[in-house]
């Protein structure tokens, strides 16, 4: 495995790599590596010749300062996680590398970012597009993988590779969770054992709440994964959304649409928790 610092270095590889006809897969992250991001390392490994892995915290995602500075930052730990994985590259470029030039690109995504995360954290998709637009363009992958953990990030990156009509291919990978349900996030290292044990209501509720749906209408069972959530101390819920999973706009009533997920972010303590389930399709 090597690790290369530079765009310059990066393309060099990629080009005589294709040249000789390797396929090329690609696994953006932040870091802080877990058992979600090397579920998509594997997947990624196992269907192309060659798989780069990007570390890279991406400042323009970041629409809290604070959340910037306390990211994680792992980068010794993830690469043996990486090289033990049997990952070819790693990319972890500076700042300065992949924004030689402040970044001005402003993304229209219509509706699908005017929900959930979008309203939540202005800006942030903006973000997350003009770094994954930028890590493809010099990676140049036939495929990369992203998480359902990140739910509306999927279908912004699906129409940001539509709008751009870049030749990739996305592969969406289930959500990892812990043995508890809890669903893994570089962000569960910033809670506490006693936050982390609080935390796993989370994903209990929202499993519990497909058995709710059976009987309860959509705002009902909101208002139930809702009100349960904030029952516990250190537990606030941002917001709690079902979702067409295509479209990502709010369903009133469960025959609304064929596909439907629920999608919550919850503050533990200080530490901000996305999750989601499937209720349908
Ligand atoms: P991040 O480093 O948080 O930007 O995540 C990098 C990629 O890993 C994204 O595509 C995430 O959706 C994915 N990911 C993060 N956590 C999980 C998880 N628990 N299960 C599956 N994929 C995940």
């Amino acid at each position: 495995m090597e690790v290369l610092k530079t765009v310059k270095e990066v393309q060099d590889k990629v080009a005589s790599l294709r040249s000789s006809g390797a396929e090329i897969g690609f696994v953006p992250t932040m870091g802080a590596l877990h058992q979600g991001h090397l579920s998509l390392v594997g997947q990624c490994i196992a269907d192309n010749d060659i798989c780069i892995v990007s570390i890279f915290v991406n400042p323009t995602q970041f629409n809290n300062k604070e959340d910037l500075i306390k990211y994680p930052r792992t980068l010794e730990r993830d690469s043996q996680y990486l090289e033990e994985a049997g990952v070819d590259f790693i990319f972890a470029p500076s700042e300065e590398e992949i924004y030689p030039e402040p970044d001005t690109r402003q993304f229209d995504f219509g509706q699908i970012d005017k929900v959930m995360e979008g309203v939540h954290r202005p800006g942030h998709f903006n973000g997350v597009a003009q770094v994954v637009s930028r890590l493809f363009d010099i990676v140049k992958p036939d495929r990369a993988y992203f998480g359902e953990k990140d739910f509306q990030q999927l279908a912004i990156i699906r129409a940001m590779v539509k709008q751009l009509a870049l030749p990739v291919q996305i592969v969406p990978m289930p959500i990892v969770r812990e043995a508890s349900g809890l669903a893994l996030s570089s962000r569960n290292e910033r809670l506490t054992a006693k936050q982390k044990d609080i935390a796993v209501n989370i994903s209990e509720t929202l499993f519990e709440s497909r058995q709710w749906m059976k009987s309860l209408p959509v705002q009902d069972t909101i208002k139930k994964v809702t009100d349960r959530l904030n029952s516990f101390d250190e537990l606030s819920v941002e917001y709690y959304e079902i979702v067409d999973g295509y479209t990502l706009q709010p369903v009133k009533e469960w025959d609304d649409a064929a596909y439907i997920v629920g999608c919550i972010a919850v503050f533990c303590g200080e530490v901000r928790l996305i999750d989601n389930i499937v209720y349908k399709g």
